[in-house]
């Protein structure tokens, strides 16, 4: 067994859309960065590439390469799964936060769920997304950004 964490942060500016877990969801502002910035699957994808000792999301996928300007960030979490593949692993249960003023959450944690599911070709009983705000303390809080933590446990299939 091997366990991986991942943290993300990316500021929320007006004239992007917000994706998070793959899902486009309505909001008067979006998340700034060279792809998608959906903090939640960048949290995904070191997570993963963590628990399986391939260092981390930019190494693989650097935000100087034209390559992933505005990339829809569930293409990097499927290579992500490919890569964890090739190393023998598979995965047992991955758990993420997303941290977020607003919007509400709740009603797209499905949606992200089964979305993030389908990228990493396992069953959505493996995939557990929860949201909480910061009551109002901090950047996040203020509504400047969101985060995402998250944690996966990978298992040798080899074994
Ligand atoms: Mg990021």
């Amino acid at each position: 067994m091997r366990v991986g964490i991942g943290y993300d942060i990316h500021r929320l500016v007006a004239g992007r859309p917000l994706v998070l877990g793959g899902v486009t969801i309505p909001f008067e502002k979006g998340l700034l960065g060279h792809s998608d910035a959906d903090v939640l699957v960048h949290a995904a994808c070191d997570a993963l590439l963590g628990a399986a000792g391939l260092g981390d999301i930019g190494r693989w996928f650097p935000d100087t390469d034209p390559r992933y300007k505005n990339v829809y960030s569930i293409t990097l979490l499927r290579e992500c799964r490919r890569m964890i593949g090739e190393q023998g692993y598979t995965l047992v249960n991955m758990d993420a936060t997303v941290f977020a003023e607003a919007p509400r959450l709740a009603n797209h944690h499905e949606g992200m769920r089964r979305t993030m599911a389908a990228a990493l070709e396992t069953d959505e009983g493996r995939i557990n997304i929860k949201a909480t705000t910061t009551e109002g303390l901090g950047q996040v809080g203020a509504g400047e950004g969101m985060a995402a933590m998250c944690v996966v446990l990978l298992e040798d299939a080899r074994l």
